[in-house]
């Protein structure tokens, strides 16, 4: 037993710190845990979990307006925001027992209160002094405000959870995941939504032809989408706001929310004067077994800002309790990590996309299928889907698959795991589909898409 107070002392109980620390405990370290808002991080509070309730919340609408084509008819169709939030809250609620529940079965002691490290060793919380043979940091990532005049009248992603009203009017600027998630949340509930995005496509970091089909079944939607817009100031007259353009064109909602980015959270956590090294952008510099400049101090999650995803943050979590605790020797593979997005449509890829397969060399085949789906036949919503495969001419390997439409996030984790063996197109296609649904086009897609 080392002289410490701890062997582990994690600062954060998110989805790595939570993960890792459990493991940790679970190889027979004493591991203690410091957080200073709430069990379960961002995914349980203020990500994942509500966003997707909210994005259920908003599909219902549009589900019951295709029912009609099916013979349905509704009538006086009301929503109601606080019913919504309630909701969310108890399950939420519930989720952070859980998480309190897992923590105390483990035997990991958790510790109330914003956390700093003071040494290599030490760790200082709201004036409690702890010692430890290797501290983790997993305090995660905070969304960033514009530095525009009028700023303070914008709310952020972690403020959209708890609004009291349901705005009328929305304004959502940023083009990337949660950008379109939350317009078309707000969309969904019947809110008037405008996406204000800088750039001229959606998803930059995803296959073009992902965030242009998006852009297309967003707008079929209702989402008003505005690209090469900047917003050079808000202004706030009585409750209402303006957002005012670049091009001196004022916007005018009730709510703006910006989605531009997220920041590591390393701001006085005392770790540049141990030795941690950061990057520019403020993440936590770490090698391949998340170990920092301090040897005694590492770090998972989105504080080092490599794959902001839960199941990522829970991975190296693990990784990090294997390697100090289990003689763990393995790598953290993010190559294949598959991911969703829950924008209505869905958008879900696993693999490469066309631009970063041409860039690592390989020359590729592209099949790609636009359809109407056989629900949207009878709906007549107009709404299609997309689905791509890209694959290595040489070797035959599927490198990408991705989606946009229902439940695309369900449905690519199976291609995952194909992606995870290294299927070949010709596996794909000797693979019997399921009929009949939207998946099956996967497997029997057979023309190339023309170079
Ligand atoms: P976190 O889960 O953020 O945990 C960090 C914890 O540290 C927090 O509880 C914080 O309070 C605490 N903390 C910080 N500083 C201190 C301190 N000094 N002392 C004590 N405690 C401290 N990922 C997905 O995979 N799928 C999704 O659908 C998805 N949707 C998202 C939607 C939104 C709106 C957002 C914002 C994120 C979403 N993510 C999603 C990303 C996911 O939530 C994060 O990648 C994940 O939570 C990162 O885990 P973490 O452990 O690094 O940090």
């Amino acid at each position: 037993m080392s002289g410490y107070d701890f062997d582990l002392f994690t600062i954060g109980a998110g989805s790595g710190g939570i993960r890792a620390s459990r493991r940790a405990a679970a190889f027979g370290a004493r591991v203690a845990v410091a957080e200073q808002r709430f069990l379960g991080g961002t995914c349980v509070n203020i990500g994942c979990i509500p966003k997707k309730l909210f994005s259920y919340a908003a599909h219902f609408k549009k589900d019951l307006e295709d029912s009609r084509g099916y013979g349905w008819s509704i009538h006086q169709l009301t929503f109601d925001w606080r019913s919504l939030l309630d909701a969310k809250n108890r399950e939420i609620e519930r989720l952070n027992g859980v998480y309190r529940n897992l923590l105390n079965q483990s035997g990991v002691e958790l510790i109330w209160g914003r956390a700093t490290v003071t040494g290599p060793n030490t760790v200082d919380v709201d004036g409690r002094t702890f010692t430890s043979k290797y501290i983790l940091v997993a305090t995660g990532s905070s969304p960033t405000l514009p530095e525009i005049e009028g700023a303070e009248h914008c709310i952020t992603s972690d403020d959209a959870f708890y609004l009291d009203k349901l705005p009328k009017r929305v304004v959502v600027v940023g083009g990337g995941y949660i950008a379109v998630e939350f317009a078309s949340i707000f969309n969904g509930l019947g809110v008037d939504t405008t996406l204000v995005y800088r750039g001229d496509r959606l998803l930059k970091n995803f296959d073009a032809d992902l965030g242009n089909f998006l852009a297309e079944q967003m707008s079929k939607r209702g989402v008003r989408i505005r690209f090469d817009t900047t917003i050079r100031k808000v202004d706030r007259d009585g409750t209402a706001l303006s957002c005012v353009t670049g091009d001196e064109e004022r916007l005018s909602c009730d709510t703006v929310l910006y989605a531009t980015g997220r920041l590591p959270n390393t701001a006085a956590l005392g770790l540049e004067s141990v030795g941690v090294a950061l990057a520019a952008n403020g993440s936590i510099v770490v090698d391949d077994v998340f170990q920092t400049a301090q040897p005694s101090i590492y770090a998972v999650g989105d504080v080092i800002h490599r794959m902001q995803l839960t199941p990522v943050a829970l991975a190296e979590g693990m990784l990090v309790a294997d390697h100090l605790f289990n003689n763990g020797a393995e790598h953290m593979d993010y190559d294949g990590v598959p991911t969703a997005i829950f924008s209505h449509p869905n958008v879900a890829i696993v693999g490469l996309s066309e631009e970063e397969a041409f860039q690592s060399g390989y020359t590729v085949d592209v099949y790609r299928s636009i359809f109407t789906p056989l629900k949207h036949t009878v709906s007549s919503s107009g709404e299609k889907v997309l689905l791509k495969l890209i694959v290595d001419r040489e070797s035959d390997r599927v490198l990408g698959v991705h989606m946009v439409g229902d439940d695309a996030g369900e449905l690519l984790q199976g291609f995952a795991v194909a992606i995870k063996c290294r299927a070949t197109k010709a596996q794909f296609d000797t693979t019997v589909g399921i009929h009949p649904t939207i998946a099956e086009e996967f497997v029997t897609m057979r023309t190339k898409v023309a170079a």
